[in-house]
């Protein structure tokens, strides 16, 4: 085999074998095939893409090119959720102790953010004392106690994967359905988990632009999963506004905690329900309406707010913040953000707010760098809202340096206005199983 005529393979649209792409995955991962021909190929793949057969001969070759969890310790089923990234995504922080309090075991490995999306380590992290790097007998024996975990990816899982998206990243071959299908689903795989809920993300704050190209993704991670033996199922769902109120680490764990109180509801509380619900059923085997039913009471009942606070203190966080959320929420800083006209709102552009955000302190531009974690966006309005001229829309927090007149204004710029009441759309577009 030669990696000349595998990208002339690929280029052309002729598929490549099981063996071919166990050959190159580990080939690259071995260093014994260079960047140039990897990137090479991965633009072959972005043009022409790439079979349902290789793509899961992808996600196994890259799988297998590192570590797997093994969860049967655990001694029940385990579940794992994963979002696609958005802005102000906090459904996770919901939804495990939700799906917990209702019998359902969860590992959730987590990545930080990068960009304008968040990450939900950087989220728990905004909880003074709260370790999300555990060893693996560490969480055992957390979700043990409490029902899931929220840690840090360690160890050597997917190196294929490490080496491929960085390379990815540089090359503008982020963007193909089947590589970033396979990147996912190679590490969702690897951390063991018998049944898993995806939640695709569609619109401005998301990787998928265009509903279609979710539901695309949607259905071809599904397959996926199923053609590996595991239970899945995918929710497509809008990133077209941020997700609630809050954008930024400890400004999320405070809407979530709101939320878990039974003191919030709207768009944000029907996605974590309808998720925690996908968990319940998909893994317990409930009935969706029951398993509905058994989510809202989780919340209604308080006892997912009890499983947080106990995998908080687990954690070695500061549950104080549950009760006083000036322990968490301390930006020095604050400027508020006024409507331009008058009118509805048309359009709050999810991957503008994401960067407003990052511009205050909340993100990273470099992967590694420190973050202000208690920077971040409030959003007061919210699209169909009608707002006068001059009515206050968002408030910006910071506690670092930055020009919040000159943020203020890329704030400003990401809201528009019309005459006409937008029409209100479904946050879950579709359910793909
Ligand atoms: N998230 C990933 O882990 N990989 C991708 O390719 C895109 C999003």
């Amino acid at each position: 085999m030669n990696m000349y005529n595998l990208i002339t393979k690929t280029k052309k649209g002729i598929p490549l074998s099981k063996e071919e792409i166990y050959w190159m995955v580990n080939g690259y991962v071995d260093n014994a095939i260079p960047d140039y021909q990897m990137s090479a190929w991965m633009m072959a793949v972005c043009f022409k893409s790439l079979t349902e057969t290789e793509t899961l001969h992808l996600t196994h070759a890259m799988m297998d090119s590192g570590d797997k969890l093994d969860n049967s310790v655990i001694g029940t089923s385990v579940c794992d959720k994963h979002s696609t990234g958005g802005v102000g995504d906090k459904t996770t922080i919901v939804v495990a102790p939700v799906a917990a309090a209702c019998g359902v075991k969860m590992i959730k490995m987590s990545g930080r953010g990068l960009g304008h999306t968040g990450g939900t380590i950087d989220k728990f992290e905004s909880i003074p004392g709260f370790r999300t790097s555990l060893t693996f007998e560490e969480f055992v024996d957390i979700v043990k106690k409490t029902g899931f975990t929220v840690v840090s990816q360690s160890g050597n899982l997917v190196p294929a994967d490490k080496k491929m998206y960085a390379l990815r990243d540089t090359t503008a071959t982020v963007n193909s359905i089947p590589l970033i299908c396979s990147s996912i689903m190679s590490k969702k795989l690897a951390l063991g988990a018998d049944s898993i809920v995806l939640d695709v993300k569609a619109g401005s704050g998301a990787f998928m632009k265009t509903k279609e190209d979710a539901l695309a993704l949607a259905e071809l991670m599904v397959k996926i999963a199923k053609g590996s033996h595991k239970k899945c199922r995918a929710l497509v769902t809008d990133m077209n506004e941020p997700l609630g109120d809050c954008v930024g680490n400890a400004l999320e764990i405070i809407e979530a905690t709101e939320i878990l109180k039974g003191k919030k509801k709207g768009r944000l509380y029907d996605l974590c329900i309808e998720l925690s619900a996908q968990i319940i059923d998909l893994d317990l085997n409930t009935g969706l309406d029951n398993a509905r039913k058994m989510a809202e009471h989780a919340v209604e009942s308080g006892r997912a707010l009890e499983l947080f606070s106990q995998t908080v203190k687990l954690h070695g966080g500061d549950t104080g913040f549950i009760d006083d959320y000036t322990v968490i929420s301390n930006a020095q800083r604050s400027y508020d953000v006024f409507s331009t006209s008058e009118g509805y709102i048309s359009q709050i552009d999810s991957e503008k707010i994401g960067m407003v955000s990052l511009e205050l302190g909340a993100g990273r531009k470099v992967m590694g760098s420190s973050i202000d974690h208690s920077a971040g966006v409030v959003l007061c309005k919210h699209i169909g809202d009608h707002v006068k001229c001059y009515e206050k829309i968002m408030t910006l927090y910071t506690s670092g340096d930055c020009d919040l007149t000159e943020i203020s204004h890329a704030a400003g710029d990401a809201v528009k206005y019309g005459r006409e009441k937008p029409e209100t759309t479904n946050i879950v577009y579709n359910i793909v199983e």
